[in-house]
C-alpha cells in the first residue's frame, strides 16, 4: 500500500487495537471488482469500547482543556491534513471509485473546514438577557457530550469533516463509524488525529456494518447525539432506535435536486453546470441536479447539448488523473442505477444516450456505467421522483415560472435547487418559492465551510457548516441570579 496508512486495526482510546467482535476483511475496489486492501471492522463490543473511551476523554482531558488549546490542536490537525491530500484522495478513490481529480479537489478543501471551525472554538459565548434590576440572567454554551458520527460511502472524508470539525470545536468527543463499503479513508484520518496529538479517546474510528456497529452506536446510552448522513430509511431506523435514550439526531439525507434552466439564462454557463452536476461523482451525490427542468423555447437545444456533452465524458480508471468519471461505488449501486434505466424506459421517457454498463477492455470487471440522459420526462415518473444516485439526468420541459416551481417542489425531497436566469426579479421570486435548504442562482454546488448546508422535507433535519453547524453539538444553559 503506497499511502503509508494502516487499516487492519481500529482506532480506540488513542491506540490501534484489534477488533473484539469484528475482524478484518477485504475492501473492494469498484474499478476492478477486486479487493484492494484489508480493513478492520468492529462489532457491538468494539463500539462499546470506543464510546467508553470517548466518554472518559469527554469527562477528562478534553473538557478541562481551554478552548483556545482545543482550537490550536484542531489547527495543527488541519495543517497535517493539508499535507496529506494526495494520499487521502488515493485511499478514498480506491474505496469508492470517485475520479481522483475530483477526490483531490474535494479533499483539498477539507483542511479549511477544520480551520474555520477551530477559529470558532473559543468564541462560543452566550448572552445576557434583560430582566428586572434585581436579577441577572445569562446563557452559557456547553458541548452535548459523546457524538456518534455515521457517514455514507459517497463522500466519507467530506462527511467526516462536516461532523468532526464542529463537534471538536464545540468540545464534544467522537466515535466515527464510516460506511462498510468505504472504511479505509476514515482510518487514515485517525492517523492524522493521532499525529496531531489529540488526547486519547477524543476521536475514535470504528468501521463496521450499519445494522451491527451503527445500531449499537445509536442505542448506546452514553452517546448524546447522532450526526448522520445517509439514506432516509436508515434515518428512520436510527430515530426509532434512539427513542428510548432520547438521543438527539441530525440527518443529512437524500435529494432529487431540480436544476431549472429558464430560456433567458446564459445557456453556456448553465449547461456547464447542469451537465457537470449530472455526472459528478458518477451521480452519487445528494445535491446533484439530477432533474433538469428546461423552459420549452430552449428545450431542444439543451437536450442536444446534453447528448453531445455526455459523449465527451472520459469514463475510466479513477486513479488516472485524466478520468472524468469513475465507476459506481459498489455493485448494488450499479444494479440500482441500471434498474432505474429500465424503469425510465418502461415509463416512456426517451433515452437520449447511455443507459448501459460499460464492458470495454479494462473496465468490464468494474462497476462502470455510461453517462445517461433521459428526455421527455414527466414530473411524476419514478425517475423524476426517486433518488437514483447514478449518472442519470432526467430532462423535464416546462412553461413559465409557476410550472417550474410546481415541478421543483413535487418530490418528497428538499435538499438543494439551482436556477439560471438573467432576470433578477424572477431569480428572487422563484428562489423564495422553492422548497429546499439551499438554492443556487446562476451558479451550482458552490459551498464553503461558512455556508449552512442541509435539507427540508425528506432531505433531513438540521444544518451542517456555517455558524449553524455548531448548534447541534451545543446545549444552552440559562442562569438566573437574584442579586
Ligand atoms: P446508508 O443510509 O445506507 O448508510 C449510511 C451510514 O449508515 C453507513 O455508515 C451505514 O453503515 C450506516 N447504517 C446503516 N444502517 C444503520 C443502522 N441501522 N443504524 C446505524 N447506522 C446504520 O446511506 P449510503 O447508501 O451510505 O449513502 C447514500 C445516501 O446518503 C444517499 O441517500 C445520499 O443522498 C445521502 N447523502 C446525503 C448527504 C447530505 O449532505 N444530505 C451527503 C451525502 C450522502
Amino acid at each position: 500500500m503506497s499511502t503509508g496508512f494502516r487499516f487492519d486495526r481500529l482506532f480506540i482510546g488513542g491506540a490501534w487495537v484489534a477488533p473484539i467482535d469484528g475482524g478484518v476483511r477485504p475492501s473492494i475496489d469498484p474499478a476492478t471488482g477486486q479487493p484492494w486492501g484489508d480493513v478492520a471492522y468492529g462489532g457491538a463490543r468494539d463500539i462499546d469500547a470506543a464510546v467508553a473511551a470517548a466518554k472518559a476523554a469527554f469527562e477528562g482531558p478534553w473538557r478541562r482543556m481551554p478552548p483556545w488549546e482545543r482550537a490550536a490542536l484542531l489547527r495543527k490537525f488541519a495543517d497535517l491534513y493539508a499535507t496529506q491530500v494526495g494520499a487521502l484522495a488515493e485511499v478514498e478513490t480506491r474505496d469508492n471509485g470517485r475520479a481522483v481529480r475530483e477526490s483531490r479537489g474535494d479533499i483539498g478543501l477539507h483542511a479549511q473546514y477544520y480551520h474555520w471551525f477551530a477559529s470558532l472554538a473559543d468564541k462560543l459565548g452566550g448572552r445576557t438577557i434583560p430582566m428586572d434590576d434585581s436579577v441577572h440572567a445569562f446563557t452559557t454554551r456547553h458541548p452535548v457530550g459523546v457524538v456518534g458520527a455515521i457517514t455514507p460511502w459517497n463522500v466519507p472524508l467530506m462527511a467526516a469533516a462536516w461532523k468532526l470539525g464542529p463537534a471538536l470545536a464545540a468540545g464534544c468527543t467522537v466515535v466515527l463509524k464510516p460506511a462498510e463499503q468505504t472504511p479505509a479513508s476514515s482510518l487514515a484520518l485517525a492517523h492524522l488525529f493521532e499525529e496531531a496529538g489529540f488526547p486519547p479517546g477524543v476521536v475514535n474510528v470504528v468501521p463496521g456494518d450499519g445494522p451491527v456497529a451503527g445500531a449499537r452506536l445509536v442505542e448506546h446510552p452514553d452517546v448524546a447525539k447522532i450526526s448522520f448522513t445517509g439514506e432516509g430509511t436508515t434515518a428512520k431506523t436510527i430515530l426509532k432506535a434512539g427513542a428510548d435514550t432520547l438521543t438527539r439526531c441530525t440527518f443529512e439525507l437524500g435529494g432529487k435536486a431540480p436544476h431549472i434552466l429558464f430560456a433567458d439564462a446564459d445557456l453556456d454557463q448553465a449547461l456547464n453546470a447542469a451537465t457537470g452536476s449530472a455526472w459528478a461523482l458518477c451521480g452519487q451525490s445528494c445535491a446533484l441536479g439530477s432533474r433538469v427542468l428546461v423552459e420549452r423555447p430552449v428545450y431542444d437545444k439543451v437536450v442536444e447539448a446534453f447528448r453531445a456533452r455526455a459523449a465527451r465524458v472520459r469514463v475510466g480508471i479513477p486513479l488516472d488523473p485524466a478520468t472524468h468519471m469513475g465507476p459506481q461505488a459498489h455493485q448494488q449501486q450499479l444494479e440500482k442505477t441500471l434498474s432505474y434505466v429500465s424503469i425510465g424506459r418502461a415509463e416512456g421517457a426517451e433515452l437520449i444516450t447511455g443507459g448501459a454498463r460499460i464492458d470495454r477492455d479494462g473496465l468490464a470487471d468494474g462497476y462502470f456505467v455510461e453517462p445517461t440522459v433521459f428526455a421527455g420526462v414527466s414530473a411524476n415518473m419514478r425517475i423524476a421522483q426517486e433518488e437514483i444516485f447514478g449518472p442519470v439526468a432526467a430532462i423535464i420541459p416546462f412553461d413559465g415560472e409557476d410550472e417550474a416551481v410546481s415541478i421543483a417542489n413535487s418530490t418528497p425531497y428538499g435538499l438543494a435547487a439551482g436556477l439560471w436566469t438573467r432576470d433578477t426579479g424572477r431569480a428572487h421570486r422563484v428562489a423564495a418559492r422553492i422548497e429546499a435548504g439551499m438554492v443556487w442562482v446562476n451558479t451550482y454546488r458552490y459551498i464553503r465551510w461558512s455556508t449552512p448546508y442541509g435539507g427540508v422535507k425528506a432531505s433531513g433535519w438540521g444544518r451542517e457548516n456555517g455558524i449553524e453547524g455548531l448548534d447541534p453539538f451545543l446545549e444552552t444553559k440559562t442562569t438566573i441570579v437574584s442579586t
